[in-house]
């Protein structure tokens, strides 16, 4: 495949990516997810099309940490009627229009009585809101704010068809074997309902990350989850506790079809492998891009990067939550998402995994002065000759470097010297025998 630096280069098979990548999106926009319910299921197979995700249920009522998986929530139908019997809020028509996680509703309500539970946008007037109540019964719609304002003073037939009921919570979850145990975590978000950049463009990068990497030799396992928000990463830390030590690497994907820059945000270490390659890959490639460091707010990251956790997990969007105006709200559709957005999403995070990958630490065997490359075959055979086939001043970097303290990321930074040349050294030492490889293969 054409590649530059481990990115690929936007030829007419990568665009058609993007495009196949857009058009799933579209196709899953409608589904109305929530935390739990068939909605969250039903974006699991479409998923699965791509490549097959293993779906576990945690039954409502488990206990996982502070929390509780609650109840699961289906919805059939909700509106609100005028005195002419029309419906002039549905459900049907936008899944945003209702509060997610509403309780059940039949009644009559006069305007007054309504208000209360009525949400829309004054800064974005033509937009539904997205909002929700998962761990508050309460119910309510959702309009825009002309809309709202335009409402007559008459009484109003509401109606929400919804159930909340001892079920289950969804987890979706996709391993591929490497050569060793330790792995490369991609964790996204899959409770919204009708909103296209958070995220389905979270999970559809992610599932096309999942079949790229199906189809490459591993050194890691690569574990991704297709989780709820908060309960979901919550909930799949308290059933894992014991494995996460495998943990090498790990990424939040959500938010990355908008036009904005790629924007990573550090891992609560500030200093994990992850947080340099991140970095790195996204600099050497010339990519605007802006780098930030970790907060408390956000998406799974908090969860993963926990104290008791404090995983090496970093973020991938493009501009933050809450930062662009349609956020949250029906403007956030697929006219929203761009092909050139994702499909660079997909190729960049494809390189950061990649160079995560072969990131390692290796040790010189001749760690007291330079050994005598000639005699390896390693070095130029006339002093002087330009255009050797050995790359002298990789190899030089590499085993100075080769201390077991800097790994091949942190070489390529310090030597000023693209990522593929310091690996191409590395592996020329490493199969003449000069270099070992401190890591370990099942
Ligand atoms: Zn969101």
């Amino acid at each position: 495949m054409p590649e530059s630096g481990g990115i690929r280069s936007a030829d007419a098979a990568n665009i058609g990516i993007g495009e196949e990548i857009r058009a799933l999106i579209a196709r899953l926009y409608p589904i109305c997810r929530s935390i739990t319910g068939p909605g969250v299921r039903q974006t699991l197979e479409i998923l699965s099309e791509i490549h097959p995700i293993r779906v576990s249920e945690v039954p409502t009522g488990t206990r996982v940490f502070d929390w509780t998986v609650p109840r699961e929530w289906s919805i059939r139908d909700a509106y609100i009627k005028d005195s002419s019997g029309r419906r002039i809020v549905d459900f049907q028509a936008h899944n945003l229009h209702i509060l997610n996680y509403s309780v059940p509703v039949e009644g009559r309500f006069t305007l007054a009585e309504l208000k209360p539970h009525l949400h829309s946008l004054p800064d974005l007037p033509k937009a539904i809101p997205y909002r929700t109540s998962y761990y508050n019964d309460n119910w309510g719609f959702c309009l825009a704010h002309e809309q709202l304002q335009l409402l007559a003073d008459e009484v109003y037939e509401v109606k929400i068809d919804s159930t909340l009921s001892n079920g289950s919570l969804s987890l979706g979850e996709i391993v591929l074997e490497g050569e060793v145990e330790d792995e490369i975590l991609i964790s996204t978000h899959t409770c919204h309902p009708s909103l296209a950049n958070d995220n389905l463009s979270g999970m559809a990068v992610a599932i096309h990350l999942a079949k790229r990497m199906h189809e490459r030799k591993r050194h890691h396992t690569y574990r991704f989850l297709f989780i709820p928000g908060t309960i979901g990463s919550i909930t799949w830390l308290a059933l894992n506790e014991a494995n996460v030590h495998r943990i090498k690497h790990g990424l939040v994907i959500t938010g990355v079809g908008d036009t904005g820059p790629l924007t990573y945000k550090r891992s609560r270490r500030g200093d994990a492998a992850i947080d340099r390659i991140a970095g790195h890959v996204l600099s050497a490639a010339d990519e605007p891009h802006k780098i930030i460091d970790f907060y408390p707010y956000g998406y799974d990251e908090r969860q993963f990067c926990s104290p008791g956790f404090n995983l090496p997990v970093g973020r991938i969007s493009r501009t933050p939550h809450g930062e662009y105006p349609e956020y949250h709200s029906s403007a956030d559709n697929p006219d929203f998402v761009s092909i050139p957005s994702l499909l660079r999403a997909l190729d960049l995070i494809e390189a950061i995994l990649l160079t995560a990958d072969r990131d390692k630490m290796l040790v010189s065997r001749n760690p007291k002065c330079e050994p005598q490359l000639g005699k390896h075959g390693l070095y130029r055979k006339v002093a002087g000759q330009t255009g050797q086939q050995t790359d002298e001043l990789a190899l030089l970097w590499v085993l100075n470097l080769a201390d077991g303290q800097h790994s091949l990321v942190e070489m390529a930074e310090r030597a000023k010297l693209p990522f593929e040349r310091i690996v191409t050294a590395a592996d020329a030492l490493l199969a003449h025998g000069l270099l070992s490889d401190g890591r370990t293969r099942r």
